[in-house]
């Protein structure tokens, strides 16, 4: 199984790229963020004790998030799938340690680390005009990326996406996810954000057709 990391701040892109290579490959998006806010919308245990923590743009307690991957990691491998897309986890060094374990005891490896490298202003900018399907959690931009007609009445909003919180989330991503960047020295590949979605969105597929070839 492929596995692959997308790393970096908020509105860097990697939902939306996620979503292209899932798309392409088949491969299984795996996205924190949108498993916490499901559990939060479904009213369970779960999501009332994580509500708070996402409302304020602060982080989920590690043993929660670890405990979410590693029942999902099974699935996975359960149902042999050829990749996997981590889009936001990890988030800390606690998390990618208890990662590389719950790999290795699968018998797995990581396939590449992707760093989707953006200013906090561009953050800013480019949250400001997000807006998420309801239906699928499929992202879209008012001006970069506008949704079609009939997806338009399904669109919502984040709470999480005021400038206030974007600039709090950005200095935790600074503070807690950052020290990744050296952790994932040797795997980590730079994405610069300010290309186009579809030129990152093809140097992302070349990237994967040459594991694909490789393996
Ligand atoms: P995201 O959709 O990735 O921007 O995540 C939204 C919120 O969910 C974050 O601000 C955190 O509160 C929480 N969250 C998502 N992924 C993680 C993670 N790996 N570790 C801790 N908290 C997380």
């Amino acid at each position: 199984m492929n596995i692959i990391i997308l790393l970096g701040p908020a509105g860097s892109g990697k939902g939306t790229q996620a979503q292209y290579l899932r798309d392409q490959f088949g491969y299984s998006h795996l996205s924190t963020g949108d498993m916490l806010r499901s559990e939060v919308s479904s009213g369970s245990e779960l999501g009332q004790q994580v509500k708070q923590v996402i409302d304020s743009g602060n982080l989920v307690s590690d043993d929660i998030i670890i405990s979410i991957i590693s029942n999902r990691l099974n699935q996975l491998v359960e149902a042999k799938v050829s990749g996997a897309i981590f889009d936001g986890f990890p988030r800390t060094i606690a998390q990618a340690h208890a990662f590389d374990e719950l790999l290795t005891s699968q018998g797995l490896s990581l396939s590449s680390v992707l760093y989707f490298d953006l200013s906090l202003k561009a953050s800013i900018d480019r949250i400001s005009g997000r807006q998420i399907d309801s239906r699928n959690n499929d992202v879209y931009h008012k001006v970069s990326k506008p949704a079609p007609v009939d997806v338009q009445p399904y669109l919502i909003t984040r709470d999480d996406d005021t400038e206030e919180k974007v600039t709090h989330r950005f200095n935790v991503y600074q503070e807690e996810t950052s020290p990744l960047l050296s952790y994932y020295n040797s795997s980590l590949q730079r994405i610069d954000c300010m290309q186009s979605i579809s030129t990152i969105s093809k140097q992302l597929s070349d990237l994967i057709e040459s594991f694909q070839v490789s393996v």
